[in-house]
């Protein structure tokens, strides 16, 4: 089967982007957060690239993502939301270790034979992690931990909370019995060496995302969008294109139509704002963006049915002209692609 969208992955930029991370770290060991598929770009290619790299360490979400990756035998797969009960079957299984972050989950791991574990502190997020008073309380007693974590809400803004969180993190981590500390997502990476600890955790820079100025051009893209043109149309001056009317052609203009849509991960925020790129020229996204459908302003140049058409998915960009966050782009892309 041939689908009429494709996702080009560039391995050499998701390596490249890697490595300029890992030397930003510094003496840390550079990991890859590779949770919700990879972000979209799937998470069995990401780590098998990375792998192949020289990259040790890898972060999901949940056991059902470990699960998927269990037969790539990666040398460390760590699960950041903990175990829940429901969990304990998969998590006993060895496949891989869990980030604790309750007292609970940090009970019922030791209850089940304890063994190596992470542990997630709370340094002022407010989301997952255990704070002091869980410590002072033992709720690490008789654990083997191996990374103490936490993770900084404002990484990327110059937020005063960053020095905070930082400073809380030196207070609480001591109190932990652990081999390592991490604390650097790819925005914190870039905040600088008192951040990066033993062992860096980045997602997002890996995929191109550009989440602090100081990574910019040293962060390549890595996911390139591509769609088919399904009609070639000419639209004469007055008449309207798409949903709702909301362009009107100020002269005749030829239109193709792509197919391309908001359920692929291209919202309704391009509208009449992005752009796809054909042999070097920009071509405007007009109209509204339908479910499955874009139309291209293509007036001269040699665009026909069957053709495909980049996006310009660039994220910085695309993320300021759709409104979205450089995450939901990259997570939003579908299911519907075939992956190149
Ligand atoms: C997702 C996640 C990361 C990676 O963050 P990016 O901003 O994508 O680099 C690191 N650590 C934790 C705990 C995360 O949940």
């Amino acid at each position: 089967m041939s689908a009429p969208l494709r996702l080009r992955r560039d391995a050499d930029a998701l390596v490249a982007n890697w490595r300029a991370l890992a030397r930003l770290s510094g003496l840390a060991t550079c990991g890859a957060a590779i949770k919700a598929d990879g972000y979209g770009l799937g998470a069995r290619w990401v780590a098998t690239t990375l792998m192949a790299a020289g990259c040790r360490e890898f972060f999901v979400a949940t056991w059902a993502e470990a699960a998927a990756l269990a037969d790539l035998g990666l040398p460390a797969l760590s699960v950041l939301h903990g175990v829940r009960a429901e969990d304990m079957a998969l998590a006993r299984s060895g496949i891989a270790t869990p980030v604790l972050n309750t007292t609970a989950q940090a009970a019922r791991w030791r209850d089940s034979g304890g063994g190596a574990c992470h542990v997630m502190l709370d340094t002022g997020m407010n989301r997952l992690g255990l704070g002091e008073g869980d410590l002072a309380a033992g709720a690490l007693d008789g654990l083997a931990v191996d990374v103490v974590m936490s993770h900084l809400a404002c990484a990327d803004e110059d937020s005063a909370m960053n020095g905070v969180q930082l400073r809380r993190f030196g207070e609480l981590a001591p109190r932990v019995p652990a081999q390592r500390r991490s604390l650097a997502n790819s925005a914190a990476i870039a905040l600088g060496p008192d951040y990066a600890f033993d062992l860096t955790r980045p997602g997002l820079a890996l995929y191109g995302g550009v989440p602090r100025g100081e990574l910019a051009g040293m962060i390549r893209q890595v996911a390139f969008p591509q769609a088919q043109v399904l009609q070639r149309r000419s639209v004469p001056a007055g008449q309207t294109v798409g949903y709702n009317a909301t362009w009107t052609a100020p002269a005749d203009t030829d239109v193709a139509i792509v197919n391309y849509g908001y359920a692929d991960g291209y919202f309704r925020g391009f509208s009449n704002r992005g752009h796809a790129l054909f042999d070097g020229a920009e071509l405007p996204v007009i109209g509204r963006v339908s479910m499955d459908l874009i139309a291209i302003d293509v007036t001269g140049h040699d665009v026909a049915e069957g053709d495909w058409l980049d996006l310009d998915f660039a994220l910085p960009l695309a993320a300021a002209q759709s409104g979205m966050s450089q995450y939901e782009l990259l997570t939003g892309l579908s299911g519907r692609f075939e992956q190149a």
